[in-house]
């Protein structure tokens, strides 16, 4: 069995990417040249409704032209729902998720007498509308077909994480920008009853990356700051599912002039005007600040 470690870069095709996806890219493209391992491109298209396949013919132009090599064949989320599938049921058998009916707006609507109880993206946490609906309930529900998403049971899970690791918290390794491992501890709760599978889609990001990283052996998962928190729910799901631990380096942000994060939408960012406008690969490195713009001038 190899041993070699395995990184990925798991770009949405939902807009155009930016510097900010140049620069993930190539973090954990040179993090598996270093260490000598194997990287991955994974397609994160469960979103169906804004994924887009011209997006996908992007990605994969965008990174050739930033020299990125990966291998092939790429996995996309969109073939693989019976996985996620299969992972949910165990969950659910566990009694560890809850359909939730509840529209945006009643949850919205309950969420007005709290509104400062917030997850760690600053989403309000969910108040608990359909935690424990009598079964008749959902029965009737579920034959008038009305669409519902599955919640984790928070309590729950942390009782079987308990039961499993000793503790309610997770822990983690992570490395610092100069790849030193740090000790990280983190409590899954701040997230609350958070969907594990979507109303629209049977899966959901936290679900989907959770089982494809262990399902493609990814060894150290690179990705930005902004899903550090996530890691939490990711590792709650992987300790409850029996899933490896990865090693997580979750890097700095890219923003613009004024400090605000880069979007899709910005066009002057984006790496196809880039490319159009005859800007190489050296000097996209350059701007992202992994090249001294002496090596961008000597071309070496
Ligand atoms: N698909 C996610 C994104 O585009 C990244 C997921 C991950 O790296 O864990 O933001």
């Amino acid at each position: 069995m190899s041993a070699r470690p395995v990184l990925r870069f798991a770009p949405s095709p939902n807009g155009e990417l930016h510097l900010g996806h140049a620069f993930s890219a190539m973090v954990g493209f040179d993090m598996a040249q270093h260490l000598g391992g194997r990287f991955l491109v994974r397609i994160e298209d469960i979103d169906t409704t804004r994924c887009r396949e011209e997006y996908v013919t992007q990605i994969f132009e965008d990174l050739r032209w930033l020299g990125i090599e990966w291998e092939e064949p790429v996995r996309r989320q969109s073939e693989h729902f019976t996985t996620y599938s299969a992972a949910s049921d165990w969950l659910l058998k566990l009694g560890l998720l809850y359909p939730c009916f509840a529209t945006r707006s009643e949850i919205s609507e309950a969420t007005e007498l709290n509104p400062h109880l917030t997850d760690p993206d600053g989403t309000p946490l969910y108040p608990g509308l359909h935690k424990n609906l009598p079964k008749e309930e959902v029965a009737v529900r579920l034959t008038r077909n009305e669409p519902f998403a599955l919640r984790i049971h928070m309590d729950r899970a942390l009782d079987a994480l308990e039961r499993i690791t000793g503790a309610r918290t997770v822990t983690f390794t992570e490395l610092d920008g100069a790849g030193h491992p740090q000790h990280i501890e983190m409590n899954p709760a701040d997230w609350g009853d958070a969907v594990i599978v979507r109303k629209d889609v049977p899966a959901s990001y936290h679900l989907a990356v959770t089982v494809d990283d262990a399902r493609q052996r990814v060894t150290h998962v690179t990705r930005g700051r902004d899903l550090y928190a996530a890691t939490s729910l990711h590792r709650l799901l992987q300790a409850i599912l029996g899933l490896p631990e990865p090693i997580y380096h979750h890097h700095r942000l890219l923003t613009d002039g004024q400090g605000n994060k880069l979007s899709k939408s910005a066009r002057d960012t984006s790496l196809r005007s880039l490319r159009e406008a005859g800007v190489d690969a050296l000097q996209i490195r350059q701007r992202v600040g992994l090249a001294s713009n002496e090596t961008a001038a000597n071309g070496t």
